[in-house]
């Protein structure tokens, strides 16, 4: 698209990737070379510019920023129940065989989502309008809510 935009004549763009790792002491190190060619010779300062760009995609981010792996594991109680957290007006359930840990409802409501306090969920922590609108961005389905006046009146 860049290159259409730009009317460069660049009809073909082959990509190599070549990943290799070294290990020193208890550190393993990742490589991850890629190495661009063109069929064609093109100018030096076209093949800087895409050079720039292919390092700013969000996938060489993801890669060359900070990843940590996370494991998880529950215990059959912990499994086998949804944990409810209630106030006077929502009552927040949450599935922890669900939860994902993609942090989703932590960094974005640290008011009430926070891991390092106990319960993590403080249903206090935030009006239920705004509670309610933050579980439904679960992307797992860990989290849900119930009115309690409504159910109250069933
Ligand atoms: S957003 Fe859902 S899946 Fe992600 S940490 Fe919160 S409860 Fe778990």
């Amino acid at each position: 698209m860049y290159i259409d935009r730009k009317g460069w004549d660049i009809p073909e763009i082959s990509v190599n990737v070549n990943m290799f790792q070294t290990k020193q002491a208890d550190k393993t190190t990742t490589f991850i070379d890629r190495d661009i060619s063109f069929t064609k010779p093109i100018p030096a300062e076209q093949k800087d510019r895409l050079l720039e760009i292919a390092t700013h995609c969000p996938i060489s981010k993801i890669l060359e920023g900070e990843i940590k792996v996370r494991s998880f594991v529950f215990h059959e109680e912990e499994v086998d129940k949804n944990i409810k957290y209630k106030n006077d007006d929502v009552t927040v359930v949450w599935n922890p065989e669900l939860c994902k840990h993609s942090g989703r409802c932590v960094t974005q409501l640290p008011q009430v989502f926070n891991l390092k306090a106990h319960p993590w969920i403080n249903v206090s922590g935030a009006d239920a309008q705004t509670i309610t609108e933050q579980v439904a961005k679960c992307p797992t389905g860990a989290l849900s809510i119930l009115n309690n006046k409504k159910e109250e009146a069933k």
